[in-house]
């Protein structure tokens, strides 16, 4: 029962700390509450685990400290993962945007992380749980539903809060502050946006419907598919921009980027088209979206028809769409938890807390969070490979 390194969580990060760990001869236990480890890796990428992008920058990232992923990010980078990858055999694949999927399913990330804990030497105790932690003298005691344990180096990587039915919980976050460290605020993130009134049953209307949207939040967009769902919105284009939206603020979106309806309109003029609207602007996106969005502002009419201050209304009406979302889906459904462990009190470079030696914080659970397209991931290996380095 005594360790040297024991790790709370047996996730993506826990189980990268603890092989890490255990090929430097630490005798290193990882224990999971739930019934099972990686959870997550396997309902993860639709089932196919989008473990990391050909392309991680720290601008990836969002943190209240942006320059605290740079270390860990730099020192185990995505070619160090394909490299764990390809050694174990699995065939992936490029599926958009730099992200790296498994031909397969989620599963083969899981084993690989199985296996080299098990060749590490690594011992994993499922359904076990923490009642209380005390530091004693150099080491910490943990009382547990399978007795008292001890180890000179504690690891938290127990995740956020979302998808509580997974295993997700807040005991990272109480043991930081037990130990004396600040949590930032806490947020659902990479997560569906709900609507509400005129704006849902619009979205209701739509649901099913995906398309290639601009949505920008503040100094923040995204070039995405957004999906309309029976409760709002979703998509990676939204998933993308909750990560950067607060309660309350202002999301813009333009339903047809990288083309200019007003231009669109003006040619057709020069043309001297007398087909109706709808059907002049779903030359360019789908019918269904273009005849439920045009019936918000105007009825269709033939071209000649409308004004040029009427053109350019409805052409705004599909390029800015303004609106205040009423909320977000929540923890049920949201793929990471913004905010955690501030990352003022633990060091950048070995995870360790600033002032209590011995106990490291890795992945979600601290104060970074990434991008949807494999960046969480990216984060978790980066920074357990890291303090498996040093515990
Ligand atoms: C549906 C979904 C899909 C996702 N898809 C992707 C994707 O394709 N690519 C990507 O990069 N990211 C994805 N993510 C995000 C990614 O899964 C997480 O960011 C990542 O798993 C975080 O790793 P972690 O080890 O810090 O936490 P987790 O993987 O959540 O692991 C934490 C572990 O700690 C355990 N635990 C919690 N509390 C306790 C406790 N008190 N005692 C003991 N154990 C405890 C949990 O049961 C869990 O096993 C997805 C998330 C979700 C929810």
């Amino acid at each position: 029962m005594n360790f040297d390194c024991i790790v709370i969580g047996g996730g993506a990060a826990g189980l990268m700390c603890a092989a890490t760990a255990g090929y430097r001869g630490r005798r290193v236990l990882v224990i999971e509450h739930s019934n099972k480890v990686g959870k997550k890796i396997l309902m993860s990428g639709g089932g196919r685990c989008n473990f990391t992008n050909y392309s991680i920058e720290p601008g990836n990232y969002i943190s209240h400290n942006a320059h605290f992923c740079k270390s860990a990010l730099s020192r185990f980078t995505p070619s160090d993962f394909i490299e764990l990858v390809e050694r174990h055999g699995l065939a992936y694949h490029e599926k958009t945007k730099g992200q790296l999927f498994c031909d397969n399913k989620s599963q083969d990330i899981l084993n690989i992380l199985l296996t080299e804990c098990e060749y590490a030497q690594v011992e994993i105790r499922t359904k076990c749980s923490v009642d209380s932690i005390e530091r004693i003298d150099e080491h910490f005691a943990l009382q547990t539903s399978i007795g008292t344990l001890t180890c000179s180096s504690l690891v938290v990587a127990t995740g956020g809060l979302s998808i509580p039915t997974m295993g997700a919980s807040g005991k990272g976050y109480d043991i930081a502050r037990q130990f004396g460290l600040q949590c930032t605020s806490l947020q659902a993130s990479l997560v569906p946006f709900t609507l509400q009134n005129r704006y849902l049953q619009l979205a209701q209307s739509l649901a099913g419907l995906s398309l290639e949207v601009d949505v920008s939040c503040g100094a923040q967009h995204f070039n995405d598919p957004l999906l309309f769902t029976h409760r709002g919105l979703s998509g990676p284009a939204v998933l993308q921009i909750s990560n950067y939206w607060q309660k309350g603020e202002e999301v813009c979106i333009d339903f047809l980027p990288g083309k200019t309806l007003s231009d669109i309109f003006a040619q057709a003029k020069q043309d001297k088209s007398k087909a109706e609207l709808k059907n002049i602007i779903a030359q360019h996106m789908p019918k269904r979206f273009v005849h439920a969005w045009l019936a918000e502002v105007s009825e269709s009419l033939p071209l000649p028809q409308y004004s040029h201050r009427q053109l350019q209304d409805i052409a705004a009406h599909f390029h800015q769409w303004r609106l205040v979302p009423a909320g977000t889906e929540g923890y049920r459904t949201a793929e990471v938890t913004r905010g955690g462990v501030s990352t003022e009190d633990v060091s950048s470079k070995t995870f360790e807390a600033k002032h209590v030696a011995g106990l490291y914080f890795v992945g979600e659970v601290l104060d970074v969070t990434g991008w949807l397209g494999g960046f969480n991931f990216q984060w978790a290996w980066a920074s357990g490979y890291c303090a498996g380095q040093v515990i």
